[in-house]
């Protein structure tokens, strides 16, 4: 098949429009110039906006996703971090601690099925952790975890971090980062933010920054210390040079989802795409595999209850 002609059925990287494609058609500058933060700086305010997370700080990170998760779980672990895995991509903060020598416990959740309000309790009130991450989509499952409900108890303990890896939600579906007092909210470009992959950022509290600062940095790419001493000078800088062309591509993207699509609109479609979505499973004879209540609206699996051949798929 000509090349040009080829659509994507993963999850990410996704389809990008051809408008902000062209936007990688553009000349660079320089990212110490006032243009490039300028750039920043609206890139910043739009992902206030989409990301519902009022004054928290913004860093991009011209990296995959995981870099930038790297980067929260170990700036801002202090005594030993808890991780709620409902599929992969729960395990993968769970890897991440290990291999950074964070002290980490994982607990394990049956595929499918969310984590509950009452799970975190139980591990919070130990007092063992000051940090506990959650997906806020877990992609190999297809499972939005309920994150409002969480942020009740996560409120009842301060001095425990709340980190969320969002890559496969933010822009696709809500979440109320400040409101809901989560510390760190990461997603990268390529899901539900509809653009190439390469490019991640996230909103940390201002809780999360005083606990890195106590911690000290840890690194120097994935260092929070130095993304915000960066991010403080006003104009907005990043520590080293950064993918200037997704950037520009961001911030073609966030104008339209802010001013042309509407963030509420937004939402809603990829609700009613999931909708749609499950009609057709159900309609071929598939069963839905993702705990009801708490299917994603930007990504749906099924059982095999057909017993399909799936590499040849
Ligand atoms: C895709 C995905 C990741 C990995 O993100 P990268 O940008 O590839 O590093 C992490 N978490 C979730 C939930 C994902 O869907």
């Amino acid at each position: 098949m000509d090349d040009k002609k080829k659509k994507l059925f993963v999850p990410g990287p996704v389809d990008v429009r051809p408008e902000l494609l062209e936007a990688f058609n553009q000349p660079l500058i320089p990212h110490r110039s006032q243009d490039a933060s300028d750039l920043q700086k609206r890139i910043s305010d739009k992902l206030q906006d989409v990301f519902l997370a009022d004054n928290n700080q913004i860093f991009l990170s011209t990296s995959s996703g995981i870099g930038l998760m790297e980067a929260a779980i170990r700036c801002l672990t202090d005594k030993k971090a808890v991780v709620f895995s409902v599929g992969a991509f729960g395990d993968r903060w769970g890897n991440i601690a290990e291999f950074n020598d964070v002290p980490v416990d994982v607990v394990e959740i049956e595929w499918g099925k969310a984590v509950k309000p009452e799970m975190v309790e139980e591990y919070l009130s130990t007092g063992d952790y000051d940090v506990f991450t959650v997906q806020h989509n877990e992609t190999s499952t297809g499972i939005a975890n309920p994150l409002e409900e969480i942020s009740e108890i996560s409120n009842k303990y301060p001095d425990v971090l709340w980190l969320v890896d969002a890559v496969s939600a933010a822009a696709g579906i809500k979440a109320e980062v400040a409101n809901w007092g989560i510390d760190a909210y990461v997603t990268s470009t390529q899901k539900a933010l509809g653009l190439p992959p390469g490019f991640s950022m996230g909103a940390f509290s201002d809780k999360a920054m005083e606990r890195a600062e106590e911690i000290g940095h840890q690194g120097r790419y994935f260092d929070l210390l130095t993304l915000k001493k960066y991010y403080d000078k006003k104009p907005y800088q990043y520590p080293s040079t950064p993918s200037i062309l997704h950037m520009y591509a961001l911030d073609k993207q966030l104008d339209y989802i802010l001013d042309e699509e509407g963030l509420e609109n937004r939402f809603e479609r990829h609700k009613r795409l999931r909708d749609m979505t499950h009609e057709w499973a159900l309609d071929n004879g598939f069963e839905l595999f993702a705990e009801e209540g708490y299917r994603s609206p930007t990504v749906t699996t099924v059982t095999n209850n057909k017993g399909l051949d799936i590499l040849e798929l």
